[in-house]
């Protein structure tokens, strides 16, 4: 085991002010992005706007990592410098999505469980090979009358515990995401709730499994109420208060950073309950930031519309993001005074795949 290696990649991501871009959205779901655009699912296209986004000016003094889909592990800039080189050469640690998506559960009322433990090791391997220190493996949960149920929640845990420890054999920090979708008419306690169980569930799997927490980072869900819920809104001192009490009750120190997903957040959202969680006054033993995919390229994308003469208005406008969450990341965001609508803009979309 590369115990040393491991334990040094995952203290680097979890550097205070800085966070993690998840760039890895597969090609289905790149797609949808480039649809909202009217672009054409092609490779050009999703060459591009990794393009604008990796070599937009100043964004690696906010970001430690970036995770990659294994199409972007290999590809290049258009100048052909391949876009690891360029993460490493800016101090950005590369990851990737080594999960195969979901499937259902039989029996269940449409739970999940992820796929792509088959020949993980050799990929992990491979992309070890080319680069990559850290990946990621997304296990979706949901809230409702019977939901999360034990099965879906044990089966989760295991094959999340089994994946990090494939990853770690082969040098590669895991990023255990247990994403608790926010779909749903539950309050706020009913997302505490299933957000507790998952997470206690999960740390006794990756313990059991002998995966060493000091090398693993966790992504998880903010504690919100439902999208359904007749109080779908709650202010980010509320949010904050409840995320912050889930994790120490379930969390060990050992673990050095914990980075949220967006969600369906806004961008502006998103951040504010992040600069929240960190300036609550409660000892918070890791590193609390951001792995946001929709939250930091929202109004990038919108910027850009696939045009040339667009992208420095694009870049612009990802490094503000960028930025507020780094200033976030340390409880220190003040607003980026740029009054951007596109950022109060809600993305949640129901029953969201990765
Ligand atoms: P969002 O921030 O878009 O929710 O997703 C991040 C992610 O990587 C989910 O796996």
């Amino acid at each position: 085991m590369h115990l040393h290696e491991l334990v040094k990649t995952a203290k680097y991501i979890a550097t205070p002010g800085k966070g993690i871009l998840a760039s890895d959205e597969s090609t289905g779901t790149i797609g949808k992005r480039l649809s909202s655009i009217n672009l054409e699912n092609v490779e050009p296209n999703r060459q591009a706007l990794r393009e604008l986004l990796f070599t937009a000016p100043g964004v690696f003094d906010y970001l430690s990592g970036v995770i990659l889909f294994e199409e972007t592990l290999y590809q290049k800039t258009s100048g052909g410098t391949p876009f690891v080189d360029l993460l490493v050469a800016g101090g950005v640690v590369p990851g990737i999505k080594v999960d195969k998506g979901t499937v259902e559960i039989a029996g269940t009322n449409g739970e999940t469980v992820t796929q792509g433990l088959d020949s993980l090791g050799a990929r992990c391997a491979k992309y070890y090979d080319a680069g990559a220190r850290f990946a990621k493996w997304r296990a979706v949960l949901k809230v409702g009358p019977t939901e999360p149920s034990e099965l879906a929640v044990r089966q989760n845990a295991d094959g999340l515990a089994r994946y990090a420890l494939i990853c770690q054999e082969n040098g590669l920090v895991p990023i255990v995401e247990p994403e608790i979708l926010t779909d749903g008419d539950h309050d706020i306690n009913g997302c505490a709730a299933a957000t507790e169980r998952v997470l206690a569930a999960v740390f006794k799997s990756l313990n059991d499994h002998k995966v060493l927490l000091e090398g693993t980072l966790l992504k998880c869900n903010m504690v919100t109420p439902g999208s359904d819920s007749p109080k779908a809104r709650a202010r980010p001192e509320v949010i904050a208060e409840y995320t912050v009490a889930a994790l120490r009750r379930t969390v060990p120190p050992a673990v050095p950073g914990v980075v949220f997903l967006s969600g369906g957040q806004s961008e502006e959202e998103a951040t504010k309950n992040l600069d929240a969680m960190n300036k609550l006054e409660v000892l918070k033993p890791w590193t609390l930031s951001f792995s946001f995919g929709r939250a930091l390229q929202q109004s990038s994308l919108k910027k850009w519309l696939g045009k040339k003469e667009n992208v420095a208005a694009a870049q612009a406008a990802f490094l503000v993001r960028c930025k507020a969450n780094s200033e976030a990341s340390l409880g220190k965001y003040a607003g980026t005074g740029d009054g951007d609508a596109a950022a109060s803009e809600s993305l949640y979309v129901k029953g969201y795949k990765y």
